[in-house]
């Protein structure tokens, strides 16, 4: 079904380097707050840098931050500093959204050690979805209109809001799409899995926008002639996972809950279905486009290094419910200190709410932890199937 898409994806390092030879600029981000649609306005091709699961980089980014930093946000400078990713590797530019310390001072290190330009967004502590605090937004909306400033200053012409309508156009049809494939596993006959899913949604962090969008209509359509009724009954398992990143190429734990039997239906990442949920307001399409960016992106689930502790759990047990999930992994990268913080309480309430129980999983890109975690997970997959 993807094997077109996988293709594709395999040729994107050279298109890139074909594209930048040709003048184009390559522009990276770090996380789910900065709005790629102001990169493609700008004409540029946006890059979002996601990789983690080596341990290698990850130990090159000591250079950078104190080795009890998590090892995704090591590995942010380190893939740079190696020059073994090509995608790192062709950014001429990086925007880094203040999502936690070790992000912030990722932005500062690959401008000033890695000598690349790079730009910062501030993002506020609540996404204030009830605009109690009309401040947030308003600081947010800020923040943009200066990234806008500073990419406008970068690729040297002003971005125009009728090409930022265009970009706003292509990634909703994007996410609009995404998010059907990541609903799919809401039935126990799904011709997709989740993890298929977080695959295909990691394939658009890299690819010419416009050609994953095709390619997007393509996987639609197989999986539109798939009749569910047909399929097996998938009686695995049905497992959440949420927590810290999980990088592109971070599939340790991953595997080891698909090799004990389980089942992922759902998540709560930010590389995973939140990337996609949510579209930007048709009425920014007409009305304001930075206004319109900035309620998508700061409206989005709100990450756990903001205050907004009720939604979080509000929003985790709506999943949980929706997708009948039997179990939580909560995975968390070693010194993620944001997740780490929110844990007692995600676990408490989906015990007390749903009698949801929750494993909780510390790890790092180190392959040494891996027969404990697997011990631990097939133990705890035994225990919601009853049979300990
Ligand atoms: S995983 Fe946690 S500590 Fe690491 S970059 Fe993300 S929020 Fe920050």
């Amino acid at each position: 079904m993807i094997s077109s898409l996988t293709k594709r994806l395999e040729e994107e390092p050279a298109r890139l380097a074909e594209a930048r030879k040709k003048g184009q600029r390559v522009v990276g981000y770090f996380g789910p707050y900065v709005p790629e649609e102001l990169i493609l306005a700008a004409g540029m091709l946006p890059v979002h840098l996601a990789f983690g699961g080596e341990p290698e980089p990850a130990s090159a980014g000591e250079d950078f931050l104190k080795p009890y930093s998590c090892a995704y946000a090591r590995s942010c400078l380190g893939y740079r500093k190696l020059s073994i990713n090509p995608y790192y590797s062709a950014v001429d530019a990086v925007c880094v959204a203040y999502t936690c310390d070790s992000m912030r001072r990722v932005q500062e290190y690959w401008a000033k050690y890695l000598g690349v330009p790079s730009f910062p967004l501030g993002v506020t502590q609540t996404h204030d979805r009830f605009r109690t605090k009309p401040q947030a937004i308003e600081y947010f909306k800020n923040e943009l209109n200066l990234l806008r400033g500073q990419l406008e200053e970068f690729c040297g012409h002003e971005i125009k809001d009728k090409e930022i309508r265009q970009a706003i156009a292509l990634c909703n049809q994007i996410r609009e799409k995404l998010w059907t494939f990541f609903e799919y596993p809401l039935d126990g006959r799904s011709p997709i899995e989740w993890r298929d899913a977080l695959q295909i949604s990691y394939a658009g962090f890299l690819m010419n926008r416009a050609d994953f969008a095709k390619e997007l209509e393509k996987i639609d359509k197989d999986l539109r002639q798939r009749n569910s009724e047909t399929l097996p009954y998938d009686a695995r398992s049905r497992l959440m996972i949420c927590g810290s990143t999980i990088g592109i190429g971070d599939h340790k734990v991953l595997d080891i809950i698909k090799q004990a039997g389980g089942n992922i239906v759902a998540d709560n990442i930010c590389t995973g279905a939140m990337f996609s949920r949510k579209r930007v307001n048709i009425f920014g399409i007409f009305g304001n486009t930075m206004d319109a960016l900035a309620e998508r992106y700061l409206y989005n689930f709100p990450c756990p290094f903001m205050t907004d502790l009720s939604t979080r759990l509000n929003r985790i047990l709506k999943v949980a419910r929706d997708y009948r999930v039997h179990g939580l992994i909560y995975y968390n990268l070693r010194y993620c200190d944001t997740w780490r913080a929110d844990f007692k309480f995600i676990k408490d309430t989906l015990y007390q709410e749903l009698s949801v129980p929750t494993l909780l999983i510390e790890t790092e890109y180190s392959p040494d932890d891996t027969d404990e975690i697997r011990t631990k997970i097939e133990t705890f997959i035994k225990h919601i199937e009853g049979q300990v």
